[in-house]
């Protein structure tokens, strides 16, 4: 008598050999046997809760590998290391294919990541896949805190992150970071065997960092004219050995459109992030730092609350932002800790600690690089600059 006489065809049942329980079930076809081919195709349909487009369309399925009958590896592909609890593929991978193993078949799912981005320096010689810009429509709302916090954020989970510090009216960067010391002048030979001069950025905790301030004392003032300031902030670019990055976040003098302009003409940004307190009149003033964006086409990914409590309140940006049709990437609220750190030069450990503000910054990281991926999708094409 065959083992599966007593099954109904495509339903599982036990089965107790020599003294060892089973689940064997009787195939209605060939096309039930567990294949690659099968597990892909179970997959294909999945539709991805970040990024709202199926696997297949993403193509997000690396490598399926049918290890036994009861037993599948799923190797997903995600576009950045910051994308936000992926428990929620494992499971719906793990329901998908729910049909085709015995309920106790083992599905491993483990991921891989390949940063997508637009080749942001490409025009420009660098090897940097995504550049976003953190600006804001006036001082002292914490756009140093944010670059910085989206920075180390996207480098704890796992990405290659430079941090170019062009505030260059108050570079506060190397202070905050505790970065200190002068970028070294290397020579290199170039192709064409004209020899080439590259800043080595200071190395701050993995993270490499590019600030003015690296070259000016502190209390120094700077008058910048448009053209110098457009020459400095292509040399720091151009010059910079910046080496193979994910991202490369660049802290905006507030404000001011030249910079944004130099950065529109010099590079493919990834877009721009921005930063407001919630208080009503921060906000026109966030809602200019965004038009002066929107008009040197530099793509807004989306808006940052920031020292949201009882001084200032809370919910302004994010209902500003829905207003606008502009993402809200998340809120940080107002923490003395996160001063003090950034005062002390100690702000990277708020990613190493049990620190209150950590969840918040690495939330907004996360929506950061997961809104790039997003504009990646719908936006292929680099929007062209018209002359001003
Ligand atoms: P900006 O770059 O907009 O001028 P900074 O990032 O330099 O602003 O922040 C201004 C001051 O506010 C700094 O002393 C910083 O440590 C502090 N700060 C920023 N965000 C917060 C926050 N959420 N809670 C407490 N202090 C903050």
């Amino acid at each position: 008598m065959s083992l599966f006489a007593s099954s109904v065809p495509g339903k599982w049942i036990t089965s107790t050999i020599a003294g060892d329980t089973y689940y064997v079930r009787k195939l209605r076809a060939m096309s039930e046997v567990l294949t690659e081919t099968r597990v892909r195709e179970s997959l294909q349909g999945i539709q991805d809760p970040e990024l709202r487009r199926t696997f297949g369309e993403l193509g997000m399925i690396k490598q399926v590998t049918v290890k036994s009958p009861q037993s599948v590896e799923v190797q997903i592909e995600l576009p950045t290391p910051a994308y936000p609890q992926r428990e929620r593929l494992v499971e719906a991978v793990r329901q998908a294919l729910a049909g085709q193993l015995p309920p106790d078949g083992q599905v491993d799912v483990t991921f891989t990541v390949k940063v997508k981005g637009k080749d942001s320096g490409g025009a420009l010689g660098l090897r940097v896949k995504n550049v976003i810009a953190v600006g804001s429509g006036k001082g002292g709302v914490g756009k140093s805190t944010v670059a910085a916090s989206i920075a180390f954020g996207l480098h704890t989970l796992g990405a290659k992150v430079g941090l170019m510090d062009a505030d260059v009216y108050g570079p506060s960067i190397p202070h905050m970071l505790g970065a200190k010391g002068q970028p070294a002048v290397v020579e290199e030979m170039g192709g064409s065997g004209q020899p080439i001069r590259r800043i080595q950025p200071i190395e701050c905790r993995g993270l490499k960092v590019m600030s003015m301030g690296f070259f000016v004392p502190p209390e120094e003032a700077v008058v910048w004219r448009g053209p110098m300031l457009h020459g400095a902030i292509t040399q720091f670019l151009r010059d910079t050995d910046w080496g193979e990055l994910d991202y490369l976040i660049i802290d905006m003098p507030p404000g001011t459109g030249d910079v944004s302009l130099t950065l529109s003409q010099l590079l493919g940004l990834a877009g721009a992030v921005v930063v407001c307190t919630p208080q009503q009149v921060a906000l026109l003033d966030a809602v200019k730092a965004l038009n002066m964006f929107r008009k040197v086409k530099i793509p807004v990914l989306g808006m940052v609350e920031n020292m949201s409590g009882e001084i200032f309140g809370r919910g302004g940006v994010a209902k500003k932002a829905a207003e606008l049709g502009v993402p809200f990437l998340g809120e940080i609220p107002i923490e003395p800790g996160l001063r003090i750190h950034g005062d002390e030069g100690r702000f990277a450990e708020i990613f190493s600690e049990n620190n209150p503000s950590r969840p918040h910054l690495l939330h907004i990281a996360e929506q950061t690089a997961m809104q790039i991926a997003r504009e990646l999708l719908s936006e292929p094409k680099l929007p062209s600059l018209e002359v001003l």
